[in-house]
């Protein structure tokens, strides 16, 4: 099974639906490489103003809470940028206006690899999220062909927003996942940026428990102890 190391960047863009998702998915991995010197932004699609179960609870309240806890997690992690999208939580649509924005992101930060959802072969199997999908199949739209020709978005090209290839697409959440990370070093540190989602986290100790026994499952597929696991792609020339 093929092991791979993190990527070393030097840029590199995430793209998640909703605040916790790259913790359960690819966090490890991203803080590997910003300790090889990799600068990472983060853009998410909503705000998860749906993530409860109280009958009571205020959604804009929920939301900006969401993003505060996201802003927490992203610090633990070593991000530098995270960028609020605020679509409705369930309801993302891969509409232009979302791949405009994706667009914009990848113009502007000029990443070397993008993370994000595998959109073909989700998991889990037939009940995944909708808004997991819909974010990778817009982000793999943007990639390629939109980012990088002149001729798409062209409103979005100006001194600072040049059309930019991106060489690497790093899918996590992956049906058919075929390359493996070790992240025994930082697993502790991904459960606490984990734990940063408070009010998505009624029982601490419980999740990191089950957080532990999640990576060694993914480990084994690879022969690892501890694993975040991705399909890799080649952006095309
Ligand atoms: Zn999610």
């Amino acid at each position: 099974m093929p092991i791979v190391s993190a990527p070393g960047g030097p840029k590199i863009l995430v793209t998640a639906a909703h605040p916790d998702d790259i913790e359960a998915t690819c966090a490890g991995t991203l803080m590997l490489a910003i300790a090889q010197g990799a600068r990472v932004r983060l853009l998410l699609a909503t705000s998860g103003d749906k993530g409860s179960s109280d009958p009571a609870i205020d959604p804009v309240a929920l939301a900006a809470q969401r993003e505060s806890e996201a802003q927490n997690a992203a610090s633990i992690l070593g991000i530098e940028a995270v960028e609020f999208l605020r679509y409705p939580d369930g309801e993302l649509e891969n509409t232009r206006e979302l791949r405009g924005h994706i667009v914009r992101a990848i113009r502007e930060w000029q990443p070397d690899v993008v993370f994000t959802f595998d959109p073909e072969h989700a998991l889990p199997p037939y009940l995944s999220h909708r808004d997991h999908r819909v974010i990778g199949r817009a982000t793999l739209d943007a990639v390629y062909p939109l980012s990088r020709d002149h001729l798409s978005f062209p409103e979005l090209i100006s001194k600072t927003l040049t059309p930019h290839k991106v060489a690497e697409v790093w899918l996590y959440y992956s049906g058919i996942a075929d390359s493996w990370v070790d992240i025994s070093s930082v697993m502790d540190r991904k459960i606490d940026a984990r734990l940063a989602h408070a009010c998505q986290t009624p029982d601490p100790a419980l999740l990191r428990t089950a957080w532990f026994e999640r990576a060694r499952i993914a480990g084994e597929a690879g022969g690892l102890p501890m694993a975040e696991a991705f399909t890799i792609i080649q952006a095309l020339a």
